[in-house]
């Protein structure tokens, strides 16, 4: 029987709608060879809302992502946007449809691909065959721990102040995340922490050791952060899958993504208890380069393939995306961004046509 699925698209501003078009079309094939069904609605977030709506994330909008089984989401803001009230910012808009959808989980995988083993700024040797994943815990942490702010002493001094705090639950239910990813890899969890100093990473070291035992198939390792950074830019290869609190997976997936050295090449994914999940790029909306059909689709295309096999549970459908990426770089092709010599560069529109072809040629019959 094919299975059916309602996608919320949030195509956003700048490029966001060029490449969230590319997204879709191929979508469209792989729901034809894989016998699914893709029920597209699209809704607008940020500044495009903004303009339409008055608001950056308007109820409606929220309303059809709730309602849905996985939002796709291109990138949102602009230059005009920038000096806005923060309430009205197109950042705004995305912080808090992520609240709003309790995506606790935030997955951002960094992965070396030999077409583009030049692009990274560590030695080759070094990031050679690197495939790693950091999930960070989104909604807990020192972001949102109380009390928080700027206070004035007795004595007349400011002081600011924020609060690290995660409760046995929080870091439950991200663990469980973290070694339910590790299980779908390589099998590998380096847990995150700075329990040598912080009782809140102890119960985090605590909480991330006692749930292992549900997990025998997950081998489970610790690290403090400061030596995680280090390891990160000295050995990637040695990391499979990496579980972490808000503000050390902030800093680490950022790392991590570094080591690819490409920012138009990087999806990621954030996953709640329950509901839809989100699937965005790490990069923005490009207004430098918006309109011109120079924009990068592949970290759309990729976010979509971590929307087949993270939100909807089909694995195949999405080897088949990220195999298709694959096909188009060993090709030779590039977008502008990550253009070498003796490469061919394409536009986004071209791009999205030459994955076309490809996945039909992976299936010569779906045409
Ligand atoms: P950016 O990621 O949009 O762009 C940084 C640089 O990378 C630019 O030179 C851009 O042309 C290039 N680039 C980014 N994505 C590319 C792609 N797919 N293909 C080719 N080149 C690409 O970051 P920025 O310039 O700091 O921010 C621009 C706007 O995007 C701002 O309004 C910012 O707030 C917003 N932003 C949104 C998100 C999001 O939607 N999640 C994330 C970051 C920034």
């Amino acid at each position: 029987m094919t299975q059916s699925y309602r996608i919320t698209l949030l195509p956003g501003d700048g490029i966001g709608p060029e490449i969230m078009a590319v997204a879709v079309d191929l979508l469209k094939v792989i729901g034809q060879q894989q016998d699914l069904n893709f029920e597209f609605q699209e809704a607008l977030i940020g500044g495009a809302a903004l303009d339409a709506m008055g608001e950056p994330l308007p109820a409606q909008t929220l309303d059809l992502c709730r309602g849905c089984d996985a939002v796709l989401l291109a990138a949102i803001g602009g230059y005009q946007w920038d000096g806005l009230p923060r309430p009205l910012r197109p950042e705004t808009g995305l912080l808090g449809l992520r609240a709003r959808l309790g995506l606790f989980a935030n997955l951002r995988p960094a992965q070396i691909l030999p077409q583009l083993l030049d692009a990274s700024s560590l030695k080759p040797e070094v990031v050679e065959g690197v495939d790693l994943m950091v999930v960070r815990e989104l909604t807990g942490g020192i972001y949102f721990g109380e009390p928080k702010g700027i206070f004035t002493t007795e004595l007349g001094e400011q002081r600011g102040v924020n609060t690290m705090a995660y409760s046995a639950a929080e870091i439950d239910r991200i663990g469980r995340v973290a070694f339910e990813t590790a299980r779908k890899r390589g099998g590998k969890l380096c847990s995150v922490d700075k329990a040598n100093v912080l009782e809140v990473s102890q119960l985090w070291r605590d909480r991330i050791t006692l749930l292992a035992t549900d997990y025998p198939d997950v081998e489970l390792s610790h690290l403090y952060v400061d030596n995680a950074a280090m390891q990160l830019v000295r050995w990637p290869k040695q990391f499979d899958t990496i579980v972490t609190s808000n503000l050390f997976g902030d800093i680490l997936s950022d790392i991590a993504a570094m080591l690819t050295g490409s920012i138009g090449m990087l999806p990621s994914a954030s996953l709640g208890a329950e509901g839809p999940g989100l699937f965005e790029p790490v990069h923005g909306s490009a207004p430098d380069i918006a309109g011109k059909d120079q924009a990068n689709p592949l970290a759309q295309v990729l976010s979509t393939a971590m929307m087949l096999r993270y939100g909807l549970h089909q694995s195949k459908a999405a080897e088949k995306l990220e195999a298709a990426v694959l096909a188009f770089l060993e090709a030779g092709y590039r977008t502008i961004d990550i253009q070498s010599p003796g490469t061919t560069v394409l536009g986004c529109r071209a791009t999205g046509d030459h994955l076309i072809d490809i996945l039909h040629q992976s299936q010569p019959s779906s045409r």
